[in-house]
Protein backbone atom coordinates (compact mmCIF):
# COMPACT_ATOMS: atom_id res chain seq x y z
CA UNK A 1 0.00 0.00 0.00
CA UNK A 2 1.32 3.61 -0.90
CA UNK A 3 0.78 5.00 2.17
CA UNK A 4 1.37 9.09 1.73
CA UNK A 5 3.33 8.18 -1.42
CA UNK A 6 6.55 7.43 -0.54
CA UNK A 7 9.15 7.02 -3.23
CA UNK A 8 9.96 3.35 -2.94
CA UNK A 9 12.45 1.32 -3.54
CA UNK A 10 14.50 3.91 -2.22
CA UNK A 11 18.17 4.37 -4.01
CA UNK A 12 21.54 2.42 -3.32
CA UNK A 13 24.02 4.41 -4.14
CA UNK A 14 27.74 3.35 -4.37
CA UNK A 15 30.25 5.48 -2.02
CA UNK A 16 33.71 5.31 -3.30
CA UNK A 17 37.64 7.43 -1.90
CA UNK A 18 40.85 6.44 -1.30
CA UNK A 19 40.00 5.11 1.65
CA UNK A 20 37.41 2.74 0.61
CA UNK A 21 39.72 2.22 -1.82
CA UNK A 22 42.54 1.25 0.47
CA UNK A 23 40.26 -1.36 2.32
CA UNK A 24 39.05 -2.95 -0.73
CA UNK A 25 35.58 -3.07 0.75
CA UNK A 26 32.24 -1.98 -0.95
CA UNK A 27 30.27 0.75 0.64
CA UNK A 28 26.98 1.30 -0.70
CA UNK A 29 24.39 4.02 0.90
CA UNK A 30 20.65 3.51 1.35
CA UNK A 31 18.82 6.36 1.09
CA UNK A 32 16.14 6.76 3.31
CA UNK A 33 16.43 10.16 3.69
CA UNK A 34 14.69 10.40 0.21
CA UNK A 35 11.41 8.29 1.27
CA UNK A 36 8.91 11.53 1.99
CA UNK A 37 9.42 14.96 2.38
CA UNK A 38 8.23 15.05 6.19
CA UNK A 39 7.98 11.17 7.54
CA UNK A 40 11.79 10.52 6.51
CA UNK A 41 13.56 7.47 6.76
CA UNK A 42 13.48 4.87 9.91
CA UNK A 43 10.57 6.93 11.25
CA UNK A 44 8.73 6.27 7.92
CA UNK A 45 9.46 2.25 7.54
CA UNK A 46 8.53 1.98 11.39
CA UNK A 47 5.48 3.77 11.32
CA UNK A 48 4.03 2.05 7.87
CA UNK A 49 1.95 -1.18 9.77
CA UNK A 50 1.45 0.87 13.00
CA UNK A 51 -0.29 3.75 10.92
CA UNK A 52 -2.23 0.39 8.97
CA UNK A 53 -3.74 -0.88 11.43
CA UNK A 54 -4.63 2.44 13.40
CA UNK A 55 -6.44 3.22 10.19
CA UNK A 56 -8.29 -0.83 9.75
CA UNK A 57 -8.93 -0.62 12.96
CA UNK A 58 -11.08 2.83 12.56
CA UNK A 59 -8.91 4.38 15.33
CA UNK A 60 -9.37 8.15 15.87
CA UNK A 61 -6.27 9.18 17.37
CA UNK A 62 -3.07 8.40 17.33
CA UNK A 63 -0.31 8.82 20.76
CA UNK A 64 2.93 8.64 20.74
CA UNK A 65 6.20 9.98 22.96
CA UNK A 66 9.23 11.93 21.96
CA UNK A 67 11.77 14.32 23.12
CA UNK A 68 12.05 18.03 22.30
CA UNK A 69 13.79 16.81 19.04
CA UNK A 70 12.01 14.08 18.15
CA UNK A 71 11.68 12.56 14.41
CA UNK A 72 9.63 10.51 15.39
CA UNK A 73 7.17 13.00 16.83
CA UNK A 74 7.65 15.19 13.73
CA UNK A 75 7.07 12.33 11.36
CA UNK A 76 3.98 10.99 13.41
CA UNK A 77 2.14 14.45 13.20
CA UNK A 78 2.93 14.93 9.31
CA UNK A 79 1.67 11.36 9.02
CA UNK A 80 -1.66 11.77 11.01
CA UNK A 81 -2.29 14.87 9.32
CA UNK A 82 -2.11 13.43 6.21
CA UNK A 83 -4.40 10.25 6.92
CA UNK A 84 -6.68 12.35 8.39
CA UNK A 85 -5.89 10.68 12.43
CA UNK A 86 -5.87 13.20 15.36
CA UNK A 87 -1.92 13.15 16.68
CA UNK A 88 -1.34 13.66 20.53
CA UNK A 89 2.43 13.69 21.24
CA UNK A 90 3.84 13.27 24.79
CA UNK A 91 6.71 15.57 25.26
CA UNK A 92 9.57 14.67 27.49
CA UNK A 93 10.60 18.00 29.59
CA UNK A 94 7.83 20.25 31.46
CA UNK A 95 10.12 22.98 31.22
CA UNK A 96 10.26 22.80 27.21
CA UNK A 97 6.36 24.16 27.10
CA UNK A 98 7.55 27.63 27.17
CA UNK A 99 9.84 27.32 24.68
CA UNK A 100 9.63 27.43 20.86
CA UNK A 101 11.74 24.95 18.85
CA UNK A 102 11.30 24.69 15.49
CA UNK A 103 10.45 20.62 15.96
CA UNK A 104 7.54 20.92 18.40
CA UNK A 105 6.69 24.23 16.81
CA UNK A 106 5.95 22.14 13.29
CA UNK A 107 4.56 19.37 15.09
CA UNK A 108 1.65 22.03 16.28
CA UNK A 109 1.37 23.06 13.28
CA UNK A 110 0.15 19.74 12.09
CA UNK A 111 -2.71 19.50 14.68
CA UNK A 112 -0.69 17.39 17.26
CA UNK A 113 -1.72 18.27 20.44
CA UNK A 114 0.96 18.33 22.88
CA UNK A 115 1.19 17.46 26.90
CA UNK A 116 4.74 18.55 28.60
CA UNK A 117 5.54 15.58 31.33
CA UNK A 118 8.36 15.63 33.94
CA UNK A 119 11.49 13.36 33.04
CA UNK A 120 10.08 11.31 35.96
CA UNK A 121 6.87 11.21 34.24
CA UNK A 122 8.79 10.40 30.74
CA UNK A 123 10.46 7.59 32.50
CA UNK A 124 7.39 5.30 32.72
CA UNK A 125 6.67 5.79 29.09
CA UNK A 126 6.61 1.85 28.98
CA UNK A 127 5.33 0.98 32.25
CA UNK A 128 1.60 -0.52 31.70
CA UNK A 129 0.15 0.93 34.60
CA UNK A 130 1.09 4.59 33.17
CA UNK A 131 0.08 3.46 30.11
CA UNK A 132 -3.12 2.77 30.84
CA UNK A 133 -3.89 5.38 32.77
CA UNK A 134 -2.66 7.83 29.90
CA UNK A 135 -4.90 5.86 27.50
CA UNK A 136 -7.80 6.45 29.87
CA UNK A 137 -7.06 10.09 29.81
CA UNK A 138 -7.04 10.52 26.52
CA UNK A 139 -9.77 8.48 25.38
CA UNK A 140 -8.54 5.13 24.49
CA UNK A 141 -6.27 6.41 21.08
CA UNK A 142 -3.85 4.20 19.36
CA UNK A 143 -0.75 3.90 21.10
CA UNK A 144 2.98 3.78 19.93
CA UNK A 145 5.62 3.80 21.61
CA UNK A 146 8.85 6.36 21.71
CA UNK A 147 10.68 6.18 18.29
CA UNK A 148 7.65 4.16 16.44
CA UNK A 149 9.20 1.11 18.03
CA UNK A 150 6.83 -2.12 18.31
CA UNK A 151 6.89 -5.05 16.51
CA UNK A 152 4.81 -3.46 13.28
CA UNK A 153 7.88 -1.29 12.63
CA UNK A 154 9.92 -4.78 12.28
CA UNK A 155 8.10 -5.58 9.64
CA UNK A 156 8.40 -2.29 7.72
CA UNK A 157 12.01 -1.98 8.26
CA UNK A 158 12.55 -5.50 6.68
CA UNK A 159 10.78 -4.36 3.86
CA UNK A 160 13.89 -2.14 3.50
CA UNK A 161 16.21 -4.84 3.66
CA UNK A 162 14.19 -6.73 0.78
CA UNK A 163 14.88 -3.42 -1.30
CA UNK A 164 18.38 -3.82 -0.83
CA UNK A 165 18.76 -7.54 -1.50
CA UNK A 166 16.80 -6.90 -4.78
CA UNK A 167 18.83 -3.71 -5.33
CA UNK A 168 22.52 -5.40 -4.78
CA UNK A 169 21.42 -8.70 -6.56
CA UNK A 170 22.55 -10.39 -2.34
CA UNK A 171 22.48 -10.00 0.59
CA UNK A 172 25.24 -7.39 1.87
CA UNK A 173 27.80 -8.66 4.65
CA UNK A 174 27.00 -6.19 6.59
CA UNK A 175 24.28 -3.36 7.03
CA UNK A 176 25.21 -0.48 8.79
CA UNK A 177 22.49 1.72 11.12
CA UNK A 178 22.69 4.18 14.08
CA UNK A 179 20.48 3.48 16.91
CA UNK A 180 18.50 4.87 19.17
CA UNK A 181 15.40 2.86 20.58
CA UNK A 182 17.19 0.03 18.11
CA UNK A 183 14.14 -0.90 16.31
CA UNK A 184 15.55 -0.30 12.97
CA UNK A 185 18.51 -2.22 13.61
CA UNK A 186 16.17 -5.28 14.93
CA UNK A 187 13.73 -5.12 11.76
CA UNK A 188 17.35 -5.22 9.77
CA UNK A 189 18.08 -8.26 11.51
CA UNK A 190 14.84 -9.95 11.27
CA UNK A 191 14.96 -10.13 7.54
CA UNK A 192 18.14 -12.20 8.66
CA UNK A 193 20.68 -9.40 7.64
CA UNK A 194 24.15 -8.59 9.96
CA UNK A 195 24.35 -5.89 11.37
CA UNK A 196 26.90 -3.06 12.60
CA UNK A 197 24.48 -0.86 15.33
CA UNK A 198 26.01 2.64 16.02
CA UNK A 199 24.97 3.83 19.39
CA UNK A 200 23.93 7.74 19.25
CA UNK A 201 23.06 7.21 22.92
CA UNK A 202 26.20 7.55 25.82
CA UNK A 203 25.98 3.91 27.65
CA UNK A 204 24.63 2.25 24.83
CA UNK A 205 24.91 -1.47 25.93
CA UNK A 206 21.27 -1.54 26.51
CA UNK A 207 20.62 -1.82 23.26
CA UNK A 208 21.73 -5.35 22.52
CA UNK A 209 19.12 -6.89 25.19
CA UNK A 210 16.71 -4.01 23.71
CA UNK A 211 17.44 -5.72 20.40
CA UNK A 212 17.10 -9.04 21.32
CA UNK A 213 13.87 -8.50 23.43
CA UNK A 214 12.58 -7.21 19.93
CA UNK A 215 13.93 -10.24 17.68
CA UNK A 216 12.17 -13.11 20.52
CA UNK A 217 9.92 -14.64 17.75
CA UNK A 218 12.51 -14.06 15.16
CA UNK A 219 13.60 -17.93 14.30
CA UNK A 220 17.12 -17.01 12.47
CA UNK A 221 17.75 -13.02 12.86
CA UNK A 222 20.83 -11.70 11.93
CA UNK A 223 23.99 -11.46 14.16
CA UNK A 224 24.49 -7.72 16.12
CA UNK A 225 27.64 -5.74 16.22
CA UNK A 226 27.32 -3.25 18.56
CA UNK A 227 29.28 0.24 18.51
CA UNK A 228 29.08 2.23 21.09
CA UNK A 229 32.02 4.41 21.56
CA UNK A 230 30.44 6.63 18.48
CA UNK A 231 28.26 9.10 20.85
CA UNK A 232 30.06 12.09 21.09
CA UNK A 233 29.27 12.46 24.32
CA UNK A 234 25.84 11.29 24.42
CA UNK A 235 22.60 11.88 22.80
CA UNK A 236 22.12 15.34 20.35
CA UNK A 237 25.83 15.91 21.36
CA UNK A 238 27.84 16.75 19.23
CA UNK A 239 31.56 18.60 18.10
CA UNK A 240 33.46 20.29 15.76
CA UNK A 241 34.81 17.17 14.85
CA UNK A 242 31.50 15.84 13.77
CA UNK A 243 30.23 18.89 12.48
CA UNK A 244 33.68 18.84 10.11
CA UNK A 245 33.24 15.60 9.59
CA UNK A 246 29.44 16.31 8.18
CA UNK A 247 30.80 18.78 5.91
CA UNK A 248 33.19 17.10 4.44
CA UNK A 249 30.89 13.54 3.75
CA UNK A 250 28.89 16.60 2.03
CA UNK A 251 31.73 17.31 -0.10
CA UNK A 252 33.08 14.19 -1.14
CA UNK A 253 29.30 12.88 -1.58
CA UNK A 254 27.03 15.57 -2.15
CA UNK A 255 24.91 13.58 0.59
CA UNK A 256 23.81 15.63 3.97
CA UNK A 257 23.89 13.89 6.79
CA UNK A 258 22.68 15.25 10.20
CA UNK A 259 24.55 15.27 13.92
CA UNK A 260 22.29 13.37 16.10
CA UNK A 261 22.45 10.37 14.27
CA UNK A 262 23.54 9.52 10.68
CA UNK A 263 26.99 11.55 11.06
CA UNK A 264 27.49 9.74 14.02
CA UNK A 265 27.26 6.32 12.20
CA UNK A 266 29.23 7.28 9.42
CA UNK A 267 31.91 8.61 11.72
CA UNK A 268 32.21 5.52 13.04
CA UNK A 269 31.84 3.75 10.02
CA UNK A 270 34.51 5.17 7.82
CA UNK A 271 36.69 5.11 11.13
CA UNK A 272 36.66 0.94 11.34
CA UNK A 273 37.19 1.01 7.29
CA UNK A 274 40.74 2.81 7.91
CA UNK A 275 41.26 0.37 10.94
CA UNK A 276 41.17 -2.43 8.37
CA UNK A 277 37.96 -3.84 10.55
CA UNK A 278 36.62 -5.34 7.19
CA UNK A 279 37.79 -8.11 5.24
CA UNK A 280 38.82 -6.94 1.56
CA UNK A 281 35.54 -7.84 -0.56
CA UNK A 282 33.28 -6.95 2.12
CA UNK A 283 29.98 -5.50 1.25
CA UNK A 284 28.36 -3.33 3.29
CA UNK A 285 25.30 -1.27 3.28
CA UNK A 286 24.77 1.64 5.44
CA UNK A 287 21.47 3.04 5.93
CA UNK A 288 20.75 6.81 5.74
CA UNK A 289 18.01 6.94 8.33
CA UNK A 290 17.13 10.62 7.29
CA UNK A 291 16.41 13.07 10.39
CA UNK A 292 17.34 15.92 8.31
CA UNK A 293 14.61 17.90 9.90
CA UNK A 294 16.68 18.36 12.92
CA UNK A 295 19.97 19.15 10.95
CA UNK A 296 21.93 22.15 12.74
CA UNK A 297 22.90 24.32 10.08
CA UNK A 298 26.75 25.08 11.68
C1 LIG B 1 15.05 7.76 15.18
C2 LIG B 1 16.27 7.72 14.33
C3 LIG B 1 17.23 6.72 14.45
C4 LIG B 1 17.17 5.67 15.51
O1 LIG B 1 16.29 4.64 15.18
P1 LIG B 1 15.92 3.52 16.24
O2 LIG B 1 15.03 2.61 15.49
O3 LIG B 1 15.18 4.22 17.35
O4 LIG B 1 17.16 2.90 16.73
C5 LIG B 1 18.30 6.72 13.57
N1 LIG B 1 18.43 7.69 12.63
C6 LIG B 1 17.54 8.68 12.50
C7 LIG B 1 17.78 9.73 11.49
C8 LIG B 1 16.42 8.74 13.33
O5 LIG B 1 15.54 9.74 13.20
Amino acid sequence: MDLLSPTIPTPLQRLSNTDIERAAVQLFIKRDDLIHPTVSGNKWRKLKYNLLEAQAGGEKAVLTFGGAYSNHLYATAAAGRALGLDTIGIVRGLELEREQNATLQFCREQGMALHFVTREEYRQRNSEDYLKRISEQYGNPYMIPEGGTTGLALKGVAEMVGEVKGQLGIMPDFMATAAGTGGTAAGILSAGADVLAFSALKGGDFLSKDIHELLHEYKRPGHLTLLTDFHFGGYAKWNDELLKFMQDFRAEFDIQLEQVYTAKMFYGLFDLIKNGYFKAGTTIVAVHTGGLQGLIRA
